[in-house]
């Protein structure tokens, strides 16, 4: 008796899920459920050194500020999947737009990258430009501190915003590790926990005058990760294996 009752019952729902599919199925979709969840809008922050524009996005309004520099070094480009990516990643993550604003300049470099050159246009260094205290002038590393448009603008961003964390994807022959500057020990570990990727202290770097990790970690005592990833492999790959610990260090959890 109970077993032919809850049988009744069970095909009763059958038909009840199946005829709400169809009703579901043949009513007009509202606008919102159709439309891309998120479409980004760049801005320009300035111009490369033969004019292209540095663009930027934002995602998310919360108060951890996170800015992801997707490429500085043109020849290095592994981790131009990753920037893709991270904004659907990042919306995927409950809470994550209340909990963070997360900054997106899509590539400090873009003349650089065109080019495949590891410097800009002129031939500078961008990762040598910036006004920290062990800046080195010269051919390839600019005359003065911040004498290219492309570090000037990023320097003025990084002024302006203050982030909690700044990110920066590069690509190193051989090897692959997470490095970081300033108050970043915490953020370099818990990436390495989430990753294959092992903490490589500056100190076992040979040394990197005027770069952008001096003069935020040190000069600013703002953490700042630079982002190794191995020269030469996938780019989808290269974001796989770091998705993971790209969030946490973004989320901070
Ligand atoms: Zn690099």
């Amino acid at each position: 008796m109970w077993r032919s009752f809850s049988l009744l019952f069970l095909l009763g729902a059958c038909v009840n899920f199946h005829s709400l599919e169809q009703k579901r199925r043949a009513e007009p979709q509202p606008a919102e459920a159709t439309a891309p969840r998120w479409r980004a809008e760049w801005q320009a922050i300035g111009r490369s050194a033969e004019g292209r524009p540095l663009r930027l996005t934002r995602i998310g309004h919360g108060p951890r500020r996170v800015l992801w520099i997707g490429g500085i070094h043109g020849d290095e480009r592994e981790g131009r999947i990753a920037t893709q990516e991270l904004p659907y990643a990042f919306l995927d993550v409950p809470g994550a737009t209340s909990e963070v604003t997360l900054t997106i300049l899509e590539d400090v470099n873009p003349d650089g990258a065109v080019a495949d050159t590891r410097g800009n246009a002129r031939g500078v260094d961008l990762n040598r430009n910036y006004p920290a205290k062990n800046f080195l002038a010269g051919p390839t590393f600019g005359r003065t501190p911040l004498d290219q448009p492309e570090a000037k603008a990023l320097h003025d961003l990084i002024l302006d915003e203050r982030p909690h964390l700044v990110i920066v994807a590069h690509a190193w022959r051989g090897d692959h590790f997470i490095n970081f500057d300033g108050p970043a020990l915490d953020e370099a570990e818990l990436f390495a926990q989430r990753s294959r990727y092992r903490v490589k202290d500056s100190r076992h770097i040979p040394p990197t005058p005027g770069s952008l990790g001096s003069w935020v970690g040190n000069t600013l005592g703002l953490p700042i990760l630079t982002l190794e990833y191995e020269r030469g492999s996938d780019p989808l790959v290269c974001w796989m294996d770091t998705r993971e610990a790209i969030l946490a260090v973004i989320l901070g959890r």
